[in-house]
């Protein structure tokens, strides 16, 4: 099963269950891993379930690297305040780089999220 993770900082949440909302029927296919708060939120306004990890702050970003870190993601939509700078910028660092590291999809904006999630789509059907 396609395992996605879910992220987005505090300006950006309300663009996430958007987000979610449209996509809502493509992501209740997949298996949905998210921050704290974004997760709950999630899970909270719209009718899909994720798994929270810890809240980003406290260490939500790192444990969704060390999943990247063992293969088990096949794509992360990390929302990020382009504006604002976070009190966990190391971690998102850290998760960004690992990212690279093994070729993980990662989408950072509503437009590439949306080109991500019709690529898992895509592979999906193949
Ligand atoms: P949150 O974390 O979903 O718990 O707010 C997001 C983040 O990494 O800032």
């Amino acid at each position: 099963m396609t395992r996605l993770a879910l992220i987005a900082h505090d300006d950006e949440k309300a663009e996430m269950i958007d987000l979610a909302e449209t996509y809502e029927s493509l992501l209740s296919t997949f298996d949905l891993v998210g921050t704290g708060t974004t997760g709950k939120r999630i899970t909270e306004e719209t009718g899909l379930s994720v798994e929270r990890k810890e809240s980003g702050p406290i260490g939500g970003d790192a444990q969704i690297a060390a999943e990247v870190a063992e293969d088990r993601l096949d794509g992360i939509i990390f929302l990020r305040d382009p504006l604002s700078a976070q009190p966990h910028e190391p971690d998102i660092t850290a998760l960004l780089r690992i990212c690279d590291v093994h070729d993980t999809p990662l989408a950072t904006t509503r437009t590439s999220a949306e080109y991500v999630l019709d690529g898992l789509a895509a592979d999906r059907e193949e």
